[in-house]
């Protein structure tokens, strides 16, 4: 059959490996398989949480509210904006789909890091647009402006702190970056990890309301799947000027967003201690995987968010590290498709990292 021949080049997004798999696959007992591939919180729901779905199981014959209002103005209130400035999306991925089909079509072009979100690039070729890459794996925004003052760009994607490496620019160069770019070009700020990285570094939080009132053509965008412990629920926002708001609007299927996902959000966001809690949590047992790396002679890349990338070296091949460990139920992410020999973990609590730690050896010893 033919098929949009767009579609050709567009490789299908590879999630992180689910629970039920290594137990389907290894025999692992599911209680102790230690998942730590997805950068979710690995403190769980909070209970406030659960017990608002719960209350609300009983509703479900009802369409959810399509304004979203109750959302909107919590979001709203948080940062200070106008609920016309919010965008709810299935996620923040797909507040990133939107994006890239507003102002994509054949040959536009898409500016972004070299090894970042797989997502920018997927949903870019599905419009036919050109992707265009920095040398650096990790931003460089020196090469982001020469690459953009080459080719220019429609779309230009700053992950901030990027998934998968954990860097992150500060606040201060990326405005300055922004002061170059045509208010034609969307540059989209994607935030996924800004609550890790705003606690661990002011210089890198970015504020929603000054980057949208300096730069008109900045949408910013937040998830519930990460710091709120939301990945099952799907929902993230973005943050932007109406004219930006309301195209995107455009994109929306009517009732994306499940009634129980509107609650849960309302709900985690009331419950902002209980976030700060699990955010304080990971950078203390993040210094444990800096200070095994460092024992163990591995490189690791300093993250501003709740993974952490080690690199595996010339000793060992992160594909085979990776597989390894999975046989025995720790699920962790194999870097070898961004082009790196590295393995990205997801912090996880006190006992799972424990155990990361003892299996890591016990491999690795396997593997020298
Ligand atoms: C997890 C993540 C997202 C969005 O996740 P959703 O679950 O779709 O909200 C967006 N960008 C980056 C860089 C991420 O790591």
């Amino acid at each position: 059959m033919k098929f949009n021949e767009v579609l050709e080049n567009v490789t299908t997004y590879e999630a992180g490996k689910p629970i039920e798999l290594v137990v389907r696959e290894y025999g692992v007992n599911p209680k102790d398989v230690i998942k730590l591939a997805s950068n979710e919180n690995p403190y769980g729901t909070s209970s406030k949480v659960t017990a608002k779905i719960q209350e609300l199981a009983k509703n479900m014959f009802v369409y959810p509210d399509d304004s979203m209002y109750e959302l909107k103005e919590a979001l709203g209130k948080k940062f200070d904006v106008d609920s016309s400035n919010v965008i709810i999306g299935s996620g923040s991925d797909q507040i990133i789909e939107f994006c890239v089909h507003a102002k994509c079509e054949k040959d536009s072009k898409l500016l972004m890091a070299k090894t970042t979100f797989a997502m920018y690039e997927i949903y870019g070729k599905q419009t036919g647009a050109k992707i265009i890459k920095t040398e650096s794996h990790t931003h460089d925004l020196a090469q982001f402006l020469a690459l953009y003052k080459e080719h220019g760009a429609d779309v230009i994607f700053l992950c901030l702190p990027n998934n998968p490496l954990g860097e992150a620019v500060d606040t201060k160069d990326v405005y300055e970056f922004l002061e170059q770019i045509d208010s034609e070009t969307l540059v989209v700020v994607d935030g996924a990890y800004q609550e890790y990285a705003a606690y661990k570094d002011e210089n890198k939080r970015i504020v929603p309301k000054d980057l949208i009132t300096k730069f008109s053509n900045c949408i910013y965008l937040g998830t519930f799947s990460k710091a709120y412990a939301l990945g099952g629920m799907r929902v993230g926002y973005g943050i932007a000027q109406p004219e930006i708001i309301k195209t995107l609007y455009k994109l929306r299927a009517p009732f994306n967003i499940t009634t129980l996902t509107l609650a849960a959000a309302i709900e985690a966001l009331k419950d902002e201690e209980f976030v700060t809690a699990c955010i304080a949590k990971n950078f203390e047992e993040m210094t444990r995987y800096e200070e095994y790396a460092k024992s163990r002679g591995f490189e690791y890349i300093p993250s501003y968010t709740n993974f952490i990338t080690i690199k595996m070296g010339d000793k060992f091949v992160s594909k085979e590290v990776a597989q390894k460990l999975l046989e025995v139920g720790i699920i962790v992410r194999d870097l070898t498709g961004y082009g790196q020999n590295a393995i990205r973990i997801t912090i996880g609590t006190n006992e799972q990292n424990t155990k990361v730690f003892s299996v890591l050896d016990e491999v690795l010893e396997k593997l020298k």
